[in-house]
């Protein structure tokens, strides 16, 4: 009897980081491993989601191959229950033009594959668990600082998915232990975490982009201090092995110190030892420096085929 080698499956995965400002697009073979990369401005649905579809026909033709599954994580806010008729759509964002836009279903339509959806920070999120800082943990919490601020929980492996997806940015701040008079930016809630910390209100509450402002600057003692809030929050309500903190903001590296050591002022002792004695592994910042978005969404195609992924290499 002749022994026949295995089938490989030479299907590809897609993969699109739907950002505000621009989508990022992957292919990826079946052992997640990146064979294509680009980039196009987020414009018009029209006109971008075109620009993906092409990107994804013209790499599977240049194969000879087909998509075997798109994962898309996604700029929001968007509607991720599965029961909902509105599932897979950006929903009412104040993103011009894009509000009710039904991303997921213009790909599972062009491509006829099973599309995953998750928020852009999810995404990043399940990136950090499959090939990032979080490797080593089943439950975490990634949050994004940027122009807005977001997070994706992971709890027991899984990302935490309530009514709809957490809002971690539009936690409310106490202000009593600075001198801040800053209203906040927040149209819903002026001094949320969001309206208090984020790229936007460093940018309104100094007058200059947070990476031109100076390391000695005031400003970072106050996003230490809201940062270092909201770690404290997650921390007593989530009970996180590890806290990553990634985006633009973050990019400011003197932040981890300064968030560390107001962290431990701010929960005083009451936390486990584990925690407090090892601060530097337990507010780290991201372990895929960028990637973790397009990471994630290749991963969570996978998973929509059902199959568990081990390894990634960019
Ligand atoms: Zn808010």
């Amino acid at each position: 009897m002749q022994l026949e080698s295995p089938q490989i499956d030479k299907r590809l995965l897609g993969a699109i980081e739907a950002g505000g400002t621009k989508f990022n697009c992957a292919v990826a073979d079946m052992q997640g491993k990146v064979l294509a990369q680009a980039a196009f401005p987020t414009t018009t649905p029209a006109e971008t989601l075109a620009l993906a579809r092409n990107f994804f026909s013209d790499a599977v033709r240049a194969r000879d191959t087909s998509l075997a599954a798109m994962g898309i994580a996604s700029f929001g806010p968007v509607e991720l229950d599965r029961g909902a008729p509105n599932y897979g759509f950006i929903t009412k964002t104040p993103k011009a033009g894009w509000s009710n836009t039904d991303i997921c279903g213009y790909f599972r339509t062009a491509f006829n594959v099973p599309v995953a959806f998750e928020t852009d920070v999810n995404g990043a999120a399940w990136g950090e668990l499959v090939a990032g800082a979080a490797r080593d943990c089943s439950n975490f919490i990634y949050v994004t600082v940027g122009t807005g601020i977001g997070a994706g929980i992971v709890v027991n492996g899984k990302l935490l998915q309530g009514v709809t997806h957490p809002e971690v940015g539009h936690m409310l701040m106490p202000r009593a232990s600075l001198q801040d008079d800053y209203q906040g930016c927040c149209p819903f809630h002026k001094g949320c975490l969001e309206g208090l910390a984020s790229g936007t209100a460093i940018n309104k509450r100094w007058g200059i982009n947070g990476k031109d402002l100076p390391d000695d600057h005031a400003a970072w003692d106050y996003e230490a201090h809201y940062l270092a809030t909201m770690c404290v929050n997650l921390t007593q309500c989530f009970a996180p092995q590890k806290i990553i903190l990634g985006g633009g903001v973050m990019d400011k590296k003197l932040l981890f110190p300064l968030v560390r050591s107001k962290f431990l002022e701010l929960i005083n002792g009451y936390a486990p030892e584990s925690i407090l004695t090892r601060m530097d592994q337990y507010i780290v910042p991201t372990g895929l420096d960028g990637k973790a978005g397009i990471v994630g969404a290749i991963d969570l195609a996978l998973m929509e085929l059902g199959t568990v992924q081990v390894s990634h290499s960019l």
